[in-house]
């Protein structure tokens, strides 16, 4: 007689196939080293000032305000207020008629609005291409779905006049682009404006991808949440309103970047309703729902802003305005002690060579890691101060053209970036005393 006790200990292996090299995830490293060790966090992408007023008055009102159904399922596709003023708002974007019931669904964030087009979209054997550098969760997402990544970089050219770059400086190969799509390809993957470099794709580079889409019937994940993070007067674009796009193309947008409050995990996505039939068929089969308070306070926000669109006191007028002064206030401060800013034009991400500040920090030749893991390492735990390293936002097939760069957030307190300022100008100090 043997006891089930000691029956219980299982050997076969219990891992899905589809997990095999997508366990690392660099933010659950990054944030642990940041909680422990960090006194300024311009890491992981979320501001540290409030939500705007009107937002947290309206998720007080839902869940204060008599409505006690607020507490309750909604539908699974979205509350219906939130996909009603989400079609108002897009059909003035895309100057296109929108049903709110087949044209737009709520997702859990932006996150699961991406997992729900992979899942939904990509088969077994598809490719998919990725422009590099992009945000991490593309490459598990595509593999997990069976599908596989194709990625094409950004190249930079640098200015020739010693001016400091910009993101519009990175820029894709049409040729390399061209020759990445053959009858393999199911979608590509566009960032637009990109995390982490800030790039804010051109009329022309979207016509490039547009043009590629349409020749080769493929289909186009728009990954837009931060439509409304532009800088210097440029405007974001969407690829969806260029020609022959709108059917292919699937747009993702984000509550949390777009009212600065990416804790309620609110999301969408905006297309046909060919290719979001099936997203809703994920949706339903996963997720099923997303909390309905923080749907419908997202709600009010959007009627607010459809309200005051275009004007002043909008919160999207005004979230880049004061978000591209702290651009240039991180930029001045970098540049003054020499970890050279690469400008964006756009998100609340800021990309920096480190090139200066090596002999800091020591490389291993020998290391699997890294360099700019290791520095980024060793500068939350010996300055206090937080960043992603850049390569984390590449294949690991290329991770390693790209180990001279780290990401800063500057969605932050004037304070917090005035804290991060003094740690670098110290820094600086002490490496020329
Ligand atoms: N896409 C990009 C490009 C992002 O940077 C992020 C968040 N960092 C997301 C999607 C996920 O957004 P959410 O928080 O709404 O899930």
């Amino acid at each position: 007689f043997v006891p089930h006790s000691l029956q219980a200990k299982m050997s076969r292996p219990v891992q899905a196939r589809r997990l095999e090299g997508v366990d690392k995830n660099i933010w659950v490293e990054f944030v642990k080293l940041a909680a422990t060790y960090s006194k300024v966090n311009l890491g992981q992408g979320f501001p540290d000032f409030p939500a705007p007023d009107f937002l947290t008055e309206a998720f007080t009102r839902a869940l204060g305000g008599g409505n006690h159904m607020l507490h309750q399922y909604t539908r699974a596709f979205g509350h219906p207020p939130l996909v009603k003023v989400l079609a108002q708002f897009f059909e003035k974007l895309l100057g296109r008629d929108l049903d709110p019931m087949t044209n737009v669904m709520v997702t859990v964030g932006a996150y699961q609005a991406l997992f729900c087009c992979f899942q939904a979209l990509v088969d077994e054997g598809d490719e998919v291409i990725i422009i590099e550098p992009f945000f991490d969760c593309y490459e598990p997402m595509v593999k997990m779905a069976g599908g596989i990544p194709v990625f094409i970089p950004l190249r930079p050219n640098p200015p020739k006049d010693g001016k400091l770059m910009s993101s519009a400086d990175w820029q894709l190969d049409p040729a390399e682009l061209a020759s990445k799509f053959s009858e393999r390809t199911k979608a590509i993957v566009l960032n637009s404006p990109n995390n982490p470099l800030g790039k804010v794709f051109s009329r022309g580079e979207l016509g490039l991808i547009a043009e590629l889409c349409v020749k080769h019937d493929v289909l186009c994940i728009s990954d837009e949440v931060y439509e409304w993070l532009v800088y210097d007067g440029r405007q974001h674009i969407r690829i969806a309103s260029l020609q022959g796009m709108w059917d292919r193309t699937v747009i993702i947008g984000s509550a949390g970047k777009t009212f600065s409050a990416t804790g309620w995990k609110v999301g969408w996505v905006v297309g046909p309703d060919r290719l979001l039939q099936h997203l809703r068929t994920v949706h339903q089969n996963s997720v099923y729902h997303c909390a309905t308070i923080a749907q419908e306070a997202v709600a009010q926000g959007f009627q607010r802003e459809l309200m005051l669109y275009g004007k002043p006191e909008s919160y999207f007028v005004q979230l880049p305005k004061e978000l591209q002064q702290k651009r240039d206030w991180l930029v001045q401060s970098l540049d003054a002690v020499g970890m050279k800013p690469i400008i964006p034009e756009g998100t609340y991400f800021l990309v920096a060579d480190i090139s200066q500040f090596k002999s800091d920090v020591p490389d291993v030749p020998s290391s699997d890691e890294p360099y700019d893991y290791r520095f980024a390492k060793w500068m939350v735990k010996n300055k206090g101060l937080a960043a992603i390293p850049l390569s984390a936002f590449y294949s690991q097939a290329h991770k390693n053209n790209y180990t001279n760069f780290i990401r800063f957030c500057f969605a932050k307190e004037e304070a917090t970036l005035k804290a991060a300022n003094d740690i670098l100008q110290k820094w600086k100090q002490e490496k020329t005393s």
